[in-house]
């Protein structure tokens, strides 16, 4: 049988719900997928899958795991935190034995180096209460280079997903779209409704992409750009001239070497402006 076979064998996943009584629990983020030509397309929209392994985070009651294994996956691994759905999730590991398998674990925490050295690709309807700092961690694996990420097709609510992919000069851009582009491309997915997801969320949400590049677009710390671009867009109606004073280097001495006017605010940056802000701070920092 091929993988969609198999899955069509599965009994469909409102009775997987009920059989497991899992009802959603909000402090773990659960609102659930329950369609599969949605969650289809998000897989199909993960790229090849048939190398590496993919990770899913948060699984739940498995809709996106039955379209990622019918897609072809050739490993998958499920990280959930709750126990209901890592029991839930038995019958589609005994139809999948050889390429799926679920980790009782906290994607927070868990070791990903411990995957291998083989690409790997991380699909997740993710849990909106531990996104952004789920994503920045992965981002710091990609900037170190710890783990082979080859990609990242990730839910977020709507709001998120703009800033991720938000352009210099709009409203939304800052720390989130500075730090994935700098190490990315990214692109939206897709957008979906509140009424896609069992129960419905409060806001919208949006599937975005994530390629990482062969080389960053500059040379940088990751800390250093996150505590300029915390510096630069926590206080976004002033100048950069008095917004990046807390960095603790010298002002002009930072600006003049990156050529960057202070009078500018940061949302009026490119991502290379960052890019040599980022490396000025580094060179100050080591000089004092
Ligand atoms: N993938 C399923 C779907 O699309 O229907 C469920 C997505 S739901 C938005 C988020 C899932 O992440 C829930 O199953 C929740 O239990 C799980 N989760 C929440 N926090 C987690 C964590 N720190 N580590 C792993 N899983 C977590």
């Amino acid at each position: 049988m091929t993988p969609a076979e198999l899955i069509s064998t599965l009994p469909p996943l409102r009775e997987t719900i009920q059989a497991h009584g899992l009802l959603a629990k909000k402090s773990l983020g659960q609102n659930f997928l329950m369609n599969p030509s949605v969650t289809d397309h998000i897989a199909r929209s993960a790229g090849n899958l048939s190398e590496g392994t993919v990770i899913e985070v948060g699984p739940g009651p498995g809709a996106l795991t039955r379209s990622i294994l019918g897609a072809g996956a050739a490993r998958l691994v499920a990280l959930e935190k709750d126990e209901r759905c890592v029991a839930a999730l038995a019958e589609l590991s005994a139809k999948f034995p050889d390429n799926f398998s679920v980790q009782s674990q906290d994607a927070l925490t868990f070791d990903y180096a411990s995957l291998g050295a083989s690409p790997i690709r991380i699909i997740a309807n993710l849990p909106y209460n531990v996104a952004t700092p789920l994503l920045i961690g992965w981002l710091k694996l990609i900037s170190t280079k710890t783990v082979p990420i080859a990609g990242m097709t990730l839910m977020f609510q709507k709001e998120v997903a703009d800033r991720i992919t938000a352009a210099p000069g709009s409203k939304k851009f800052g720390r989130l779209g500075i730090i994935s582009q700098w190490l990315c491309d990214t692109w939206k997915v897709c957008d979906l409704p509140p009424e896609a997801f069992t129960p419905a969320p409060k806001v919208h949400s949006s599937v975005v992409g994530f390629k990482p590049l062969d080389k960053p677009r500059f040379e940088a710390r990751m800390e250093d750009l996150e505590a300029l671009t915390a510096a630069a867009f926590g206080q976004r109606r002033k100048m950069l001239r008095q917004s990046l004073k807390s960095l603790e280097v010298p002002i002009a001495e930072l600006l003049e070497s990156a050529g960057i006017n202070g009078e500018l605010r940061g949302e009026a940056l490119t991502i290379d402006d960052f890019g040599r802000l980022a490396q000025a701070v580094e060179r100050l920092r080591k000089q004092s």
